[in-house]
């Protein structure tokens, strides 16, 4: 079995894009799918799907971690989960605060009883767990914030697949939400919907998080690839049916064969795969 790694860094914005972040972005998603997939080679799916996130939630030009979207009350909430294909376990933080990486407080809630904390039980265990005090504002998303811009861009949640050397995949999606939400809105990123995998796919997605739980979307892929449909078709038949609404999302994608496939409802998600040789889209 080759290794595989897909990531994305959620939606390009063109009223927030210039060249300059363009190319930004662009070098920043394949130094992280270039770094993750040398770490893909001695780490697990599980294992290198939570680093990858990680890096793209160090990086300010993604909405996760730092550099998160602020919401209607001027702070910032993350939301992040983690799914192991091999073991099907699902692990995930919902609305957490001051953290500085959010889909590593996911890591650590896999091996509880309770894996999934939302708000102030999410923070507590978190501070519990040695996760310090992180502030993920920059200047940047408070001018936006300021500016009120936030309610029409928003979209630039992070993710990963991998499918490691044993053939064992997983998937992990981390997010600073849409922007300007009310307050105790839940993101699909830390739900089935918007970050799923087994033993045959894994998905991890972006987009609006109402429209993608409404279409059940990631477990849905991963159900139909389960049942023997190729990722592509799976994939292609799960955004047909978005239609009626109008739905917008973007996925990445992989199969227990090797199929990696990434695909989206409106222009543009940014993505970077890397198998023996790198793409990136941006
Ligand atoms: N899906 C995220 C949310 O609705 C936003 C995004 O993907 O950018 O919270």
């Amino acid at each position: 079995m080759r290794a595989k790694l897909i990531i994305h860094g959620g939606f390009f914005s063109e009223s927030l894009t210039n060249q300059e972040i363009k190319l930004a972005k662009q070098e920043a998603l394949s130094e992280i799918v270039q770094k993750s997939y040398i770490h893909l080679k001695t780490h697990t799916a599980l294992q290198t799907s939570v680093f990858a996130v990680s890096l793209l939630e160090d990086c300010p030009l993604f909405n996760a971690g730092l550099g998160s979207q602020i919401q209607s009350d001027g702070k910032i909430r993350l939301s992040a989960s983690l799914m192991d294909g091999k073991s099907q376990k699902f692990s995930g933080v919902i609305n957490i605060e001051d953290v500085k990486n959010a889909i590593q407080v996911a890591e650590k809630l896999m091996c509880e009883e309770d894996r999934v904390l939302s708000g102030s039980g999410a923070h507590e265990y978190a501070r519990q767990n040695g996760f310090e005090h992180f502030n993920p504002e920059t200047a940047q998303r408070r001018k936006e914030y300021e500016e009120k811009l936030s309610a029409s861009i928003g979209l630039g949640t992070v993710g990963c697949v991998a499918l490691d050397n044993d053939g064992n995949i997983a998937a992990a999606t981390s997010t600073g939400g849409k922007g300007f939400e009310i307050p105790g809105r839940v993101s699909d990123s830390a739900t089935v919907a918007g970050n799923f995998a087994n033993g045959y796919a894994g998905i991890s997605c972006t987009g609006v998080g109402e429209d993608i739980v409404s279409a059940g979307l990631s477990v849905k892929i991963v159900t139909r690839v389960t049942d023997g449909m190729s990722l592509q078709k799976a994939c292609r038949k799960s955004f047909e049916e978005m239609k009626s609404y109008d739905g917008f999302a973007g996925i990445i994608g992989i199969r227990s064969d090797g199929e990696m496939y990434h695909c989206d409802s409106h222009p543009y998600m940014v993505w970077a795969s890397y198998d023996k040789q790198l793409s990136v889209f941006v």
